[in-house]
């Protein structure tokens, strides 16, 4: 899995996600702590809507070893952002993510 020796999604992009999913909130999962309100039913893991973007629960170093430190507990566009090529997914803005941090891209399969 390449994602142990990457993170660059994790300081790419803002990640949004419904309040619903805060640890605040009755069902919810994501803790409140690390996030912040962007609009009435949305917020974000802090750190993404900064220059540059990295989220704080990103541990590590890009392009050595990373975790997510709250991976049981990440938010829905985090469960849904698959490596390029692992399991036949096609994904560019994995790709993308990677060349923004000088990492090689990863082969089509
Ligand atoms: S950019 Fe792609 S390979 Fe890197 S951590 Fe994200 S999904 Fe994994
Ligand atoms: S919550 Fe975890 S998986 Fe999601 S952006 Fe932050 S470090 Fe990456």
């Amino acid at each position: 899995m390449p994602c142990q020796t990457c993170g660059a999604c994790c300081a790419s992009f803002r990640v949004s996600f419904h309040h619903s999913q805060l640890d605040s909130e009755v069902g919810g999962y994501v803790p409140a702590m690390l996030a912040d309100e962007e609009t009435a039913s949305t917020c974000r893991m802090r750190g993404t809507d900064r220059s540059p973007p990295r989220c704080v629960a990103l541990q590590g170093e890009i392009g050595e070893r990373v975790s997510c430190a709250i991976y049981e507990f990440r938010p829905d566009p985090c469960r849904d952002f698959a490596a390029h090529g692992v399991h036949g997914i096609q994904n560019e803005a994995c790709n993308q993510a990677r060349a923004r941090h000088g990492l090689p891209r990863l082969a089509d399969h």
